[in-house]
């Protein structure tokens, strides 16, 4: 069977075809580093971690080229800085804001079993080539200086006699009714409503740097020309696959393709556009207003991220996923069952029935069935399944042990309970050994009472 993915652009499912099976090249827009990711934007991450790793296993660990960019430079990480360091100079306030978020960022998507995609572009590192494509967007006649800002025209885009994509094909809307329903409040140098800021000017003590375009004054870019560049930089003009939230796919995408169509003078940015669906929490929208945003970081100090993962997973990516508590403790004692029977065994080859429903854009709901299937027919093959999609970094040891210490129970304590216990039924003290039955199990462990292989009897226990 083939790999068939859904391209936001043709609203349908079509046979993946690389531009180079050697070089398999897939683009997601990463983090605007300015908060604690919650855990909507755990979603992309994990889906696209998936078909990473099916890529990989597809075409060969070294043909698969995975981008994901840090935005580091936008006006919610400078509001932020502001607020949190009013002391310092801005750039150090926005230093420390970018690092400490980063770097808890990393921290969440260790846990939830990302691979850390091939390349990790930062916005500010790439300020040449985002002026680069500026140039190339005036010189073509896309693109304007004005007031020290630097706009792009969708209308200019639109009226070139050429291979050129139409400006409002990914998001299946037409400029008509764009301009229809633009905000009255224009900015006065914009010359279309629908004109996009490439470049602006900064204040002084802002982030800057020199500007295109012959604008004097220095500058600092628009959020989307940091993809294009980043993009076009790390994978060329044209390439597989972009990914992103549904959220992304106006303005942001759609600016995306302009930008690059439009430089490059191609009628492709990515030939596949895909897009997850969005998450909700207990079948409300997540908002910091109605006091149910959940970070990841929060999440993890209740939950191993392989049940976030596990979780997620359980939802076809393209269709918004309801977050429930209920959900999760059912994907916590899957993941404990399988942890007991998979962990521990050598692993055999992914099942074909696990990778079927992959190849079918990423059917995970059916994956996630046929793992179950497994579990009871081929437990090396679910090991393997396992660990081909992000699971099973731990023993069963390890597993059990974290557990114990998250649910605060102590296993040395535990066992030195069931050795008094032992002795007590020894000596035919039954009152005293169903006392310590009864202590362990109002801390939530269950014993067993079974015999080893030599016909001893041996006291086992788990939690409840
Ligand atoms: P942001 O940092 O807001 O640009 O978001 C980073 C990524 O998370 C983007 O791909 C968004 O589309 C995605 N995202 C944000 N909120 C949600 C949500 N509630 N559900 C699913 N994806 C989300
Ligand atoms: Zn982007």
């Amino acid at each position: 069977m083939e790999l068939r993915l859904h391209d936001t652009l043709t609203r349908e499912k079509r046979p993946f075809v690389p531009l180079d099976p050697k070089n398999v090249r897939m683009y997601v827009c990463g983090p605007t580093v300015y908060d604690f990711a919650h855990i909507g934007n755990a979603r992309p991450v994990i889906v696209f971690d998936v078909l990473f790793r099916l890529l990989r296993h597809l075409y060969g660990e070294a043909h698969v080229k995975y981008v994901r960019n840090i935005t580091d430079v936008d006006d919610k990480i400078n509001d932020r800085a502001a607020r949190d360091f009013p002391g310092l100079p801005l750039n150090e306030a926005i230093r420390k804001v970018t690092e400490e978020t980063v770097r808890q960022f990393h921290a969440d998507v260790d846990a939830l079993g990302a691979l850390r995609p091939s390349v990790e572009p930062r916005a500010t590192e790439h300020i040449g080539e985002m002026r680069e494509i500026i140039e190339k967007l005036v010189a073509g006649g896309f693109a304007y200086a004005a007031e020290d800002h630097v706009l792009f025209s969708p209308h200019a885009m639109n009226a070139a006699d050429s291979e050129l994509p139409r400006y409002g094909a990914l998001s299946n809307r037409s400029l008509d009714e764009m301009v229809a329903g633009a905000r009255v409040d224009v900015a006065p140098y914009k010359r279309g409503n629908t004109d996009f800021v490439l470049w602006k000017p900064s204040t002084p003590g802002e982030p800057s740097w020199p500007s295109p375009a012959g604008i004097k004054v220095p500058g600092r870019p628009g959020w989307h020309i940091e993809c294009s560049a980043m993009a076009w930089k790390h994978l060329g003009t044209h390439f597989d696959i972009h990914g992103g939230g549904i959220d992304l796919v106006f303005p942001h995408h759609e600016n995306e393709v302009a930008q690059t169509c439009c430089a490059f003078h191609q009628s492709r940015m990515a030939n596949y556009w895909m897009h997850n669906g969005f998450l909700q929490v207990e079948s409300e929208k997540m908002s910091k207003s109605l006091g149910n945003f959940i970070t990841i970081r929060d999440l993890l100090a209740d939950w191993p991220g392989e049940v976030l993962r596990l979780n997620m997973l359980k939802t076809q990516y393209r269709s918004p996923i309801d977050w429930t508590l209920k959900s999760l403790e059912e994907s916590g004692k899957t993941l404990d069952d399988w942890y007991r029977v998979a962990a521990d065994v050598a692993p055999g080859k992914p099942a074909a029935s696990v990778i079927e429903p992959l190849l079918d854009d990423l059917n995970t709901p059916q994956t996630i069935a046929a793992l179950h299937g497994l579990r009871n027919s081929d437990v090396a093959g679910l090991a393997a399944s396992l660990r081909l999609l992000g699971f099973l970094s731990e023993s069963a040891a390890q597993w059990e042990a974290r557990k114990q210490k998250a649910s605060g129970v102590d296993a040395s304590e535990i066992d030195r309970l069931i050795a008094e216990r032992t002795a007590a039924r020894a000596r035919k003290d039954f009152k005293e050994s169903d006392r310590i039955r009864d202590e362990l199990a109002a801390k939530g462990v269950v014993l067993k009472d079974g015999k080893d292989a030599d016909g001893k009897p041996v006291t086992t226990w788990e939690l409840s």
